[in-house]
């Protein structure tokens, strides 16, 4: 897709319909100066600079990237019309585009009848999965586990309704026996299962937590928000047992009762793109509102009356349509990039365990990599683990010549102590480095990825740890890729900072 052509295309398409409505004059007020935009407009693109590379394979930290072109052009040229999905009078096409979206996502998890739509985010779809909860099962509480998304607390708290934190086990999924436990108080209404921590992709054994949720009458919602899309993957049996990915988890999401996804993250879109799905279209009349300003013109539920929210960018569906006529919701089409992602981990995982700079801080399983630079011999203590990963990421992030961008992930000395025993517990947690793998084209970079990282943790755990003075054929061996051919869309891509060099540094420079 070349922006070049599809960028004035998009602005055309409302422009050339608006003419069948006559010519008419813009009202002087929001008149401008071409001169003063061009102004404005240069120090606006200088303030944009001010940003990591998201779009480019050195940025390995959290699970951001830019939309997809197409995703783009359909939010573009949607835009210029302005619908608002509030409502189907808001913009029918957008509407229309919006329901055929959200049965493709219904159709993702195999649920067999569904209300849903999108919403603003993840956050919003799950406060109104837990609303919905709520209304239900008055009286009762909320399950999800320690490792669950921050916002399940939060929006508990919203609604007035008392949250239970559930331990996980040694991989950070939600463990049964504890959830037992507490069902068996009887306080729990609704259990929230997560299928892709957004720490440590984790997935939440879905399939038992839906047998013992029912065995005590409550309900399950599925917080999918950023694992939701390999359903795609698991889905096939011989692609989820190539890729390590359980499928039984995900195949139990059809018989949960919501469930939430966002196509802001593994779904090419720009925010403002999350999705929530019932199972039971009758939830509708928990959302039963009157509102004096809207009218009509549909004898379906408004997408408005089944939401919590008003206003919604219609360009939102309008962006995910057309991303999926092109990436259809199969393993073939979207999956693809997904299992790119998943390969890339699984590959890094190995490299990281083959050599001796980095320790993963546990096996991936989906396309999130934790690990922290390897600490010396002895009893390494967990505070010095925390330093040098603090290390790992400023130094970085600060190297104008040969960056790499990570995150890092929070866990608790406990959490840590189980997974590598050796620890001399100190502090009571510690920051271990994380990488999202959500651009399939980490796949390609990854030889200079892993070098690089690598180099970085032997510099940051110094002359007594091990590999401190880096190999001259480890960081180095990797073959030099000019940064200009890893960008295939000119238009959808920031240029690259000039301190930026087009080709990997010479030993003596790496060893810096
Ligand atoms: C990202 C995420 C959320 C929150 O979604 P937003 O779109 O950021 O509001 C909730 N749960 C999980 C598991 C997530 O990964």
């Amino acid at each position: 897709m070349d922006l070049r052509y599809w960028l004035p295309r998009a602005a055309e398409v409302a422009e050339r319909w608006g003419e069948r409505f006559g010519s008419f004059a813009a009202h002087p007020s929001h008149r401008v100066d071409e001169a003063d935009f061009a102004a404005a407009f240069e120090r606006f693109a200088k303030r944009l600079e001010h940003n990591y590379p998201f779009f480019h394979p050195r940025y390995a930290g959290q699970m951001v990237k830019p939309p997809h072109p197409a995703a783009l052009v359909g939010y573009l040229t949607a835009m210029r019309f302005n619908p608002n999905n509030h409502a189907y009078e808001g913009g029918p096409a957008t509407n229309d585009m919006e329901r055929e979206c959200v049965a493709a996502l219904a159709g993702m998890f195999g649920l067999p009848a569904h209300v849903g739509h999108l919403t603003s985010s993840g956050t919003i779809a799950n406060l109104e999965a837990l609303y919905v909860a709520r209304q239900s099962h008055p009286g009762r509480g909320v399950a999800y586990s320690a490792q669950a998304h921050y916002t399940h607390s939060r929006m508990c708290h919203v609604l007035g309704v008392a949250g239970h934190a559930v331990a996980a086990d040694a991989q950070g999924r939600m463990d049964p026996g504890a959830l037992e436990e507490l069902l068996r108080t009887g306080r729990v209404g609704t259990v929230v299962v997560t299928c892709g921590t957004t720490g440590l992709g984790a997935v939440d054994p879905v399939h038992e937590v839906l047998a013992l949720a029912r065995r005590y009458g409550a309900r399950v919602h599925v917080d999918a928000a950023y694992g939701g899309f390999f359903a795609l993957l698991a889905g096939d049996d011989e692609r989820a047992a190539e890729l390590g990915i359980d499928p039984l988890p995900w195949r139990a999401i059809a018989g949960c009762d919501s469930v939430t996804v966002d196509p802001h993250k593994h779904g090419l879109q720009p925010y403002g793109c999350g999705a929530v799905l019932f199972a039971d279209p009758a939830i509708g009349r928990h959302f039963a509102h009157d509102s004096p300003y809207t009218y009509f013109t549909d004898a379906e539920l408004h997408l408005g009356e089944i939401s919590l929210e008003c206003s919604r960018a219609g360009a939102s569906a309008a962006a995910l349509w057309l991303t999926l006529q092109l990436l259809p919701l199969t393993a073939d089409g979207l999956g693809a990039g997904l299992a790119a992602g998943r390969r890339t981990a699984l590959a890094w995982a190995e490299l990281i365990e083959a050599g001796d700079e980095l320790t993963l801080y546990q096996r991936p399983q989906l396309d999130i990599v934790t690990y922290f630079p390897s600490p010396g011999g002895g009893r390494p203590a967990l505070s010095a683990i925390d330093a040098a990963g603090d290390r790992v990421l400023r130094a970085g992030m600060a190297d104008e010549r040969d960056p790499v961008y990570l995150s890092v992930l929070r866990v608790d000395a406990g959490d840590f102590a189980r997974r590598h025993p050796g620890v001399r517990v100190d502090a009571d947690g510690a920051r271990v480095l994380r990488s999202v793998l959500i651009k399939p084209e980490a796949q390609a970079w990854l030889p200079r990825l892993h070098a690089r990282v690598a180099e970085l943790a032997a510099q940051a755990v110094g002359p007594d740890g091990p590999c401190a003075s880096p190999s001259s054929d480890a960081p180095t061996a990797v073959p030099a890729v000019p940064l200009a051919v890893a960008t295939a869309v000119p238009l959808a891509v920031p240029t690259v900072p000039s301190s930026v060099p087009s080709s990997v540094p010479s030993p003596e420079e790496s060893a810096r």
